[in-house]
């Protein structure tokens, strides 16, 4: 396993890459939660990635990207995503830090109170993003907004482009084959992490959104052939196509990376249990999960991916999925920033007792 981690390691070390972040990120074992849950439980804290203070996966996957748009020779990078996404700050932080311009497309799904701009929107803001709110239209479903927030910035591309302007166009969560990338070379840093502690877990759990969190971890764990599942708790609604979108995403991101390893649909673990009502739309399993966390162990969850992902790894547990005495690692991709957006967003987290 030694050598197939440096292998791996020597694959992504190859490819351009931004120093962004703080690397590894620090990886312990829970020990009041797994005690309470009869579980050895671990985290991964990419929550301390860097750069600033709200730090998260996205960091990991823009070391990579920006790696490759500094490579190109571009100035502008685009990117898309809600108007709280952690994707879109954390896209303006590492251009600020590369002296690269950011230019934002967000689509509002909770509409923006222009006098009461929070959490991330008021991060872009003070790091002084370009920002394009693309706002619903009557008649218009999410998909079609979002839809149309990508179209709207794909032909402000086209017309930097047309202008001579090199862009380096991110997809929503960074999630290129590129960006997924980033999650095999992570995979490794854990993996390596694991051997240092003397552990081999079972499961490794993570929210998924855009896919590519997953999709790189699951890169990883092909590549190094430990006995590990990762499960990726869904975070919004997936239709039946997602395993084998994601598998497609992970294929891309090997052959990136060099590699003549291949993966199927069938090496996607989606639990699709958790994410009602919906994206960015609070759970009281989550809110529970976030209280859960902060009561035995300190540790802040937010209550749009990683609070329902805890909460769908509680529930693996309470339902003997996972079983007494299993070494699981929970992969905290930060977030925590969405405890102070909007209170469509916060839900009931806030209620005593
Ligand atoms: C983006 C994000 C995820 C999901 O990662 P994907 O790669 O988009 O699946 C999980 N947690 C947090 C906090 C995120 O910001």
């Amino acid at each position: 396993m030694q050598e197939k981690i440096k292998q791996l390691r020597q694959l992504t070390g190859a490819k351009p890459r931004a120093n962004l972040g703080f690397y590894p990120t620090p990886f312990y074992k829970l020990e009041r939660l797994s005690e309470q849950l009869g579980i050895n439980l671990y985290i991964k804290r990419d929550d301390f990635s860097g750069m600033s203070l709200f730090g998260g996966n996205k960091v990991r996957k823009l070391e990579y990207l920006l790696g490759d748009a500094l490579d190109q020779g571009c100035e502008t990078v685009f990117t898309y995503g809600a108007t709280q996404s952690n994707h879109a700050m954390q896209t303006a932080t590492a251009c600020r830090r590369l002296g690269l311009h950011p230019i934002l497309y967000l689509n509002a799904y909770v509409n923006p109170d222009e006098n009461d701009i929070r959490a991330n929107m008021l991060l872009d803001r003070i790091l002084g993003a370009e920002m394009h709110v693309i706002q619903s239209e009557p008649g218009e479903t999410e998909q079609q907004t979002e839809q149309r927030c990508f179209q709207t910035g794909k032909e402000h591309v086209a017309r930097m482009r047309q202008a001579g302007h090199k862009c380096y166009d991110v997809p929503m969560g960074g999630s290129s084959h590129v960006g997924a990338a980033a999650f095999a070379d992570g995979y490794a840093e854990l993996m390596e992490q694991c051997q240092q502690a003397g552990v081999s877990p079972r499961y490794v759990f993570c929210a998924t959104g855009s896919g590519g969190t997953q999709a790189g971890l699951v890169a990883g764990h092909h590549l190094v052939g430990d006995r590990a599942q990762v499960v990726g708790i869904a975070v919004s609604r997936k239709n039946d196509e997602y395993e084998a979108y994601c598998a497609e995403l992970c294929n891309k991101a090997l052959a990136w990376l060099g590699s003549d390893a291949r993966v199927s649909a069938a090496d996607f673990t989606v639990d699709r249990g958790y994410y009602l009502p919906g994206y960015e739309q609070p759970s009281e399993a989550a809110s529970d999960a976030i209280r859960l966390l902060a009561r035995t162990e300190g540790l802040m969850l937010d209550p749009v991916y990683t609070g329902k992902a805890f909460a769908g790894l509680l529930d693996w547990v309470k339902q003997g999925k996972v079983k007494p005495g299993d070494t699981v690692v929970f992969w905290h991709t930060g977030g925590a920033t969405a405890l102070f957006s909007e209170k469509e967003i916060v839900g009931s987290i806030n209620r005593e007792g």
